[in-house]
């Protein structure tokens, strides 16, 4: 069933390409009335904003609890990665660009949200994971698309393993970065 669309994403790792693009955002004024509030109380904890790529496949939703699990530690902070990319305006934006760190975790090499992140905050503003290869060791999950093919309490192991490696690098202060090994696993 998966060989078709293995042999896809090995050609599609092959077709990295480098060109630029942009997106235009309408209604640019609008804010969120509860992340204004979160977004100042935040900025005046000191609190380092973590956020994840929140893919809708199986790789995605790892990332997104993975997410959560490390913003419970201090001085972590779950943000809101849609405001801070489309309400520049808004607290939610302003806690991005006025912390020391953003943490991104992406759920796969593609790095959807670092790569947006990037050129909100700056490349040396950002420390950027991605989940996949803290948890594919054995290329188990290679294959999985949808999040419903693996148990809830599968992906929260997993989720647990992927958080508790980057709470880990981020304490050791050497990010564990997978950018430079692209892989689609
Ligand atoms: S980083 Fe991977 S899992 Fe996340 S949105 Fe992009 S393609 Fe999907």
């Amino acid at each position: 069933m998966y060989d078709s669309v293995k042999r896809e994403k090995e050609d599609i790792t092959m077709r990295v390409s480098k060109q630029d693009f942009a997106i235009e955002v309408e209604g640019k004024k609008a804010v969120c009335p509860l992340g204004e509030v979160v977004g100042k109380k935040m900025i005046s904890e000191g609190k380092i904003p973590v956020i994840s790529c929140e893919g809708g496949c199986f790789r995605g939703e790892i990332a997104r609890v993975a997410a959560h699990m490390v913003a419970k530690e201090e001085p972590y902070s779950r943000g809101c990665h849609g405001e801070m990319f489309t309400a520049p305006r808004s607290a939610m934006a302003e806690w991005a660009r006025k912390a020391n760190k953003i943490v991104v975790i992406d759920g796969c090499f593609m790095h959807c949200h670092g790569r947006i992140m990037k050129n909100v905050v700056g490349h040396e503003n950002m420390i950027q994971f991605d989940a996949l290869p803290i948890y594919n060791k054995d290329n188990k999950y290679k294959d999985i698309m949808l999040v419903d093919e693996i148990s809830e309490a599968e992906r929260e192991g997993l989720a647990r393993q992927v958080a508790d490696k980057i709470l880990a690098s981020l304490k050791d202060g050497t990010p564990y970065d997978s950018e430079s090994q692209p892989s689609c696993g």
